[in-house]
């Protein structure tokens, strides 16, 4: 990003276009305020239409810590969401945004000072990088989820061009075998990818196509947590001729993702509380619901535990005692908290109180709990969630109960979780490799700045 010949100081101009969901918009904030902080100019592209309250709360939330950023907003054309094999939401949103791509170019090109990078969110790579080859910029991937799973999205073009319906019914039945040292089994694919008509599917082929042609992948890892992925991304081991990966994580949260803290946590003593929490757009069945919450009360530890009842916050509208009962809400009286609110994750992972947490393995949420140093529980529920859950497991920071299968499958029973986190609790290992993985992840985030100071 930087420019030799430049005599006068020289300020790199990055505009950054992100997508939907919070698992998106977190890190591209994150990276946003880290160019910002480190002496770049940065325009930030949103729709002002988002699908969640969660993301139209910390857009104005952001611009408005960040004066200093360039704030522009796209217009999007609307979709006929029956031309589409899907009904998620935020995929839909995707999918609109992807389809709008021929109206960026003009309104970047109006930038001033001129644009010297963008910067594109991986869900979007397929449209806005050719769309946006006119500009004659440098086209940097954001790549929100874990280097393993970037090497599924790189490899499974080549993967699915071998798909013959009639007479390979099953492609996946071997799982994807990229290279010697990885195979990436049925199972743990993102289910809709099994279906190459889906609308995921068919933007996930056509995004990791289009990755090769961009000027480099920023990928929210670093070395001490996926160290073999990135060499194999890197070295041609997963496609060959992809553009560098460059880890510039783990994002550091901004100031405004602070929340209040929460009294209760305080009082607690120092690793006794485990933090469950699901992300920002996984629901679970009530029936699981209820196995959880007495799960968590076998358990026999405290429990600071986030329940979500929709997928979609804004369709979100039980009390949290209508969710998982008021016989349960008197059980748990001197034993947890039960929220139903938005909380600033990164805060709770950091308290010392907390000792453990029970996740979907939501990238970001895996990477704020290295940051964290706090060992895992994986319980992946969908999308890229079996492949990062065997990221924590692999690199020694948690456990991973494979037989538990996606959320939505069979019901997970009470007494099997109330073991499975006291596992996680006790076991020593895990709280020695996280943090030493925390010290690590310290580290990488200084030789990011450093790297960003240095025009990366
Ligand atoms: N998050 C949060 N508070 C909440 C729920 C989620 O701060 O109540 C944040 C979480 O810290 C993470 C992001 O939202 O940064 C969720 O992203 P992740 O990749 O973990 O999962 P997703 O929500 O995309 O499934
Ligand atoms: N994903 C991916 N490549 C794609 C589409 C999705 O790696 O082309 C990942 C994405 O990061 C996501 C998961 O697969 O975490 C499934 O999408 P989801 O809607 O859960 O997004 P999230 O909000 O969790 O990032």
């Amino acid at each position: 990003m930087s420019n030799p010949n430049e005599t006068k100081p020289f300020i790199p101009h990055i505009a950054i276009l992100t997508s939907s969901g919070m698992g998106h918009l977190t890190p591209s904030f994150r990276l946003a305020a880290l160019l910002a902080n480190n002496n770049c100019l940065v325009t930030f592209v949103t729709t002002h239409l988002t699908v969640s309250l969660a993301e139209s709360n910390s857009i104005s939330s952001f611009l408005s810590t960040f004066p200093q950023i360039i704030s522009r907003n796209f217009t999007v054309l609307p979709l006929d969401p029956t031309s589409v094999n899907s009904t998620d939401p935020f995929f839909l949103q995707w999918e609109t945004i992807r389809r709008s791509a021929h109206l960026l170019s003009p309104l970047l090109a109006s930038s001033s000072p001129p644009l010297t990078t963008l910067v594109t969110d991986m869900m979007l790579a397929s449209s806005f990088v050719p769309a946006t080859a006119d500009l004659c910029l440098p086209n940097y991937i954001l790549f929100t989820s874990s280097a393993k799973m970037c090497s599924l999205f790189a490899y499974f073009p080549t993967a699915i061009a071998a798909y013959d319906s009639n007479e390979k019914p099953d492609i996946f039945s071997n799982g994807i075998h990229i290279n010697d040292s990885l195979t990436i089994p049925k199972s743990w694919l993102p289910p809709p990818l099994l279906d190459p008509t889906h609308l995921f599917a068919t933007q996930f082929v056509a995004n990791g196509k289009q990755i090769i042609e961009s000027a480099g992948i920023l990928i929210n890892t670093f070395e001490g947590l996926e160290t073999e992925s990135l060499q194999s991304l890197n070295r041609g081991n997963i496609v060959k001729g992809l553009p560098q990966m460059i880890p510039v994580g783990p994002l550091a949260p901004c100031d405004f993702e602070r929340g209040q803290g929460l009294p209760w946590l305080d009082n607690q003593p120092d690793n006794s509380v485990v933090y469950v929490s699901f992300g920002s757009r996984t629901s679970m069945s009530r029936e699981q619901i209820k196995e959880l919450g007495n799960g968590l009360l076998t358990s026999g530890y405290k429990f600071l535990w986030v329940v979500k009842d929709k997928k979609v916050d804004k369709d979100d509208e039980d009390g949290v005692e209508e969710i998982v009962g008021h016989e349960f809400i008197e059980k748990a009286k001197d034993k947890g908290l039960v929220v139903k609110t938005w909380v600033d994750q990164v805060g709770i992972l950091s308290h010392q109180a907390v000792g453990g947490f029970v996740t979907h393995c939501g990238w970001n949420s895996v990477v704020e709990a290295a940051l964290c140093g706090v060992p895992m529980l994986a319980w992946p529920q969908g999308g890229d969630q079996k492949i990062n859950a065997n990221v924590v497991e692999s690199r020694g920071l948690g456990l991973w109960v494979e037989s538990w299968g996606w959320g939505g499958g069979e019901l997970v029973k009470a007494e099997e979780i109330g073991t499975k986190i006291r596992e996680l609790m006790i076991n020593e290992r895990f709280k020695i490799e996280a943090a030493h993985v925390k010290e690590k992840a310290n580290n990488a985030n200084k030789n990011v700045r450093a790297l960003i100071n240095q025009g990366l």
